[in-house]
């Protein structure tokens, strides 16, 4: 009798490098390089990066969004901001992530930015959108070339404690058969309900349009009550905090309260982010990070890097991370990425087809490969 090359853990880094990924959360503005950010900062003559020298200032990011706190977190977003004012620098950042995920062998990604905060140096929204879309319709020409294609869906923030939620709505519908595929709110969770923003979700909704919305991280039940509930959102950004409406006695009996049931019920997808999680104290570790729960349970479980600049990590990372802490196989991590798939904003054929011709051959193809590694069975 031999191994299970699916259960197998923890998968060797080189194998979760080459399956294929899905990714639903991640900001763009959370995801540059260092290099980039430097260069982009000497162009524009922004002076208050807290140093030039890429190693370091990649150091800085990390250091500084993990001190513990969503707002200090949030902090750090100033300058990576303050240096895509232009045209220019926000296609280039935009080509440069599709770059990045496609070397990590992402295969579909939604990516997220706030057009709101682009538009100090005199762009307007439009132009804001229109050079992040051609960013990324370069980024995936340069993946296909390489051999690694990848194809990214833009979702438009708009900031929570701001106001200009029913614009940024309006923009995502109206640029929706141009590469936008849904809209969020994202910022300071606590005291900036999601209702504050229900004119834009109702809208949304009237329009047929698709959103998440950032709930159940810095705070609890009734963000994510309200984002559900009352704003009708597709899916759950982060969402840890369900776990405070779930029981387990100390016999390992499990009791769902009535909006976990919901949420498990309504396969309503969780996008968990496990080291920014750790990061900014909503969640203790990796290895009690609330996913080995959820997924336990059998939620709508996805994995996301949310900003692999401060968190320093990326898709393949966070699953390592994930294969160490809870012993995931290459079932399990097959699994979180159909779940991730199935969740996404793109019409249902095109989510089937990358799951069937791109998603399952991939990892099939990597079970055999650790099937010969270790002697067991694919
Ligand atoms: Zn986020």
């Amino acid at each position: 009798m031999g191994l299970d090359a699916g259960t197998y853990a923890p998968v060797p880094s080189d194998l979760i490098r080459s399956v294929p990924k899905v990714l639903l959360h991640d900001h763009l503005d959370g995801g540059m390089r260092p290099t980039t950010i430097v260069e982009l900062a000497a162009e524009s003559g922004y002076a208050d990066l807290p140093t030039t020298d890429p190693e370091a200032l990649g150091r800085w990011f990390v250091d500084a969004a993990g001190s513990g706190s969503l707002e200090l977190y949030l902090e750090t977003f100033a300058h990576t901001v303050g240096v895509t004012q232009t045209e220019a620098a926000l296609r280039r950042v935009a080509r440069e992530c599709a770059e990045d995920l496609a070397a990590d062998h992402v295969v579909y990604a939604e990516v997220r930015f706030a057009p709101e905060l682009h538009t100090e140096g005199g762009l307007t929204e439009h132009q804001v959108v229109e050079a992040v879309l051609a960013g990324f319709a370069e980024g995936e020409q340069a993946a296909r070339a390489g051999g690694h294609p990848i194809r990214i869906g833009l979702l438009l923030t708009s900031i929570r404690t701001a106001s200009h939620s029913r614009r940024i709505a309006e923009l995502t519908v109206e640029f929706r058969d141009r590469g936008v595929v849904g809209f969020d709110i994202a910022g300071a969770e606590k005291g900036f309900p999601p209702t504050r923003h229900l004119d834009a979700f109702e809208y949304l909704r009237r329009e047929n349009a698709h959103f998440t919305i950032h709930a159940g991280e810095a705070f609890g039940l009734p963000s994510i009550w309200e984002a559900i509930q009352w704003c009708g959102a597709d899916r759950l950004g982060h969402g840890v905090r369900i776990v405070d409406d779930i029981e387990v006695t100390p016999e390992g009996k499990v009791q769902l309260g009535r909006l976990a049931a919901y949420v498990r019920d309504r396969r309503i997808p969780l996008e968990m982010c496990p080291s920014s999680n750790v990061q900014t104290g909503a969640a203790e570790s990796i290895e009690r990070h609330p996913i080995g729960l959820l997924k336990q349970l059998g939620f709508r479980v996805t994995v996301n890097t949310d900003n692999r600049l401060m968190s320093g990590t990326s898709m393949s990372r966070e699953m390592e991370l994930l294969s160490d802490a809870f012993g995931y196989g290459l079932d399990d991590l097959r699994w979180l990425t159909v779940n991730a798939m199935k969740s996404s904003f793109i019409p249902f054929d095109e989510r089937l087809a990358l799951i069937n011709d791109t998603i399952k051959p991939g990892y099939a193809s990597a079970r055999a490969e650790l099937a010969e590694r270790i002697g067991g069975r694919d």
